[in-house]
């Protein structure tokens, strides 16, 4: 049968964003936006008005899905914002980020605070953007009118955000919210560093980036992340990690998905590609919370993501102007705690990735498919029929050095990455079937309504 669509994709090299299915020639057919067919390349008689024809020196992959993001626009605009943060989403293969609720204000704690939120976002954005509801103490009745107005799900922490409006839960309120939630059917993204043992890590102060390191200990994300476990078990709700970063608490994960508790984490490209070991005193720029660890810990949590205990890698784009990096002083206490890398999730997973013998496959399943099934977008993170024409074309055998001159998000200077060689090159961001046009941004802003 020959579909004559808007748009032929003749892909030599396709991943489709399913882990199974292993790298192959695919012919997509693309039609108002959507995908209408897709095929084997060899033998396939699909036709469009345009053809996008891709050599053997690229491959074809779903647009990505980034579920932690803080855009923090509107209210600390100087930080970042949805023009710029799409810019750089779009710039590394990212096609839909969702936003988390804290860094902007309003905090995005009720449907009249979404309702801001969106304003702000409403014809600036170069990608599609969800959001993320928050939980805090005392929120309860909004939980339901943020669901209707189409949050993907909510965000809590167990320890202090940093952020004054959005305080943090305690266990009771944690099991609460889960329960409300399992009812409205949304996922619960927790946080998981105690509240219990973080004085003192905020209490640190100084240059060593080891009394950093000391002050987070891994036993804070442990004792959380059991915590968030039996809530999660108690309530039927459904629980997800966010960030995490402690390889010892994969064992205590993988125990309660097998018990059939309702619970999903995922790691950042910083904790799988960077380690404690080559970060020198001063250098603040690799701040954030939970703390990079050490080599050894990096490579139990790749084996945590090829075990599937960990589900999916998502930025945590936390962005900040320069000087809240403390740039001057060096100071870890003082510096903003957060890593700005939404344009370069892929090639830095990917970077890893190919070192360790894992395939374009599976990358995408974690970082397109896994995270859309998360955040509900069920028209998002996989090549095929029904979903939305988003992909994301890359270059995976070329390098590039990481170059802040090139970097989209709005204080490239933050960066810990400028100077390092990475794999795979963003040829192109298709978003509904066209190529992102930075002159013209297309992106929606989307609802769950499942
Ligand atoms: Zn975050």
């Amino acid at each position: 049968m020959t579909v004559i669509g808007d748009l032929l994709i003749r892909a030599r090299r396709a991943v489709t964003g399913d882990a199974a299915q292993p790298e192959q020639p695919l012919a997509v057919g693309v039609t108002g936006g959507r995908v209408v067919a897709v095929e084997p390349l060899a033998g396939s008689r699909l036709a469009g008005r345009d053809t996008l024809e891709l050599g053997e020196e690229v491959v074809l992959l779903p647009g990505l899905v980034d579920s932690h993001v803080h855009v923090c626009e509107p209210g600390h605009t100087e930080w970042e914002g949805f023009a710029s943060a799409t810019r750089a989403a779009a710039a590394g293969g990212v096609t839909t980020l969702v936003d988390m609720p804290l860094d902007s204000v309003p905090a995005t704690v009720s449907a009249d605070a979404l309702a801001a939120k969106r304003r702000a976002a409403d014809g600036q954005c170069h990608v599609d953007v969800g959001f993320w509801g928050g939980v805090i103490p005392g929120n309860t009745p909004e939980l339901e009118p943020l669901a209707r107005a189409g949050v993907a799900g909510f965000k809590c922490f167990l320890a202090d955000s940093g952020a004054p409006d959005f305080p943090p839960v305690d266990v009771g309120q944690l099991a609460a919210a889960l329960g409300v939630l399992a009812g409205l059917g949304r996922p619960l993204l927790v946080h998981a560093e105690s509240a219990r043992a973080v004085a003192p890590a905020r209490a640190y102060a100084g240059r060593g980036y080891a009394g950093y390191l000391a002050s987070h200990p891994r036993g804070l994300e442990n004792l959380a992340v059991a915590e968030v476990i039996e809530a999660a078990r108690v309530t039927g709700g459904h629980a997800h990690i966010v960030h995490l970063s402690s390889s010892d608490a994969l064992p205590m994960i993988a125990s309660a998905k097998r018990e059939g508790v309702r619970l999903t984490a995922e790691t950042c490209p910083h904790y799988l590609s960077l380690t404690a070991e080559e970060i020198g005193d001063g250098e603040t720029a690799y701040k954030c919370a939970p703390p990079i660890r050490e080599a050894a810990n990096r490579e139990l949590l790749w084996a945590g993501l090829q075990d599937r205990v960990l589900a999916m890698v998502v930025s945590d784009h936390s962005p900040c102007t320069v000087p809240m990096k403390a740039p001057d002083t060096g100071d870890f206490g003082l510096a903003w705690g957060g890593i700005s890398s939404l344009q370069l999730g892929l090639p830095l997973t990917w970077t890893q990735a190919r070192r360790r013998g894992i395939g374009l496959a599976q990358v995408a399943a974690w970082m397109s498919a896994a995270p859309a099934r998360l955040a509900g977008l069920t028209a998002k993170g996989r090549i095929a029929a029904g979903y939305d024409a988003d992909f994301c074309v890359l270059a995976p055998e070329e390098s590039f050095v990481v170059d802040p001159g090139q970097l989209h998000h709005r204080h490239p200077a933050t960066t810990p990455y400028a100077g390092r060689r990475l794999h795979g090159v963003v040829r192109l961001s298709l978003l509904r079937g066209q190529a992102v046009d930075p002159g013209r941004p297309r992106g929606k802003l989307l609802r769950r309504t499942q």
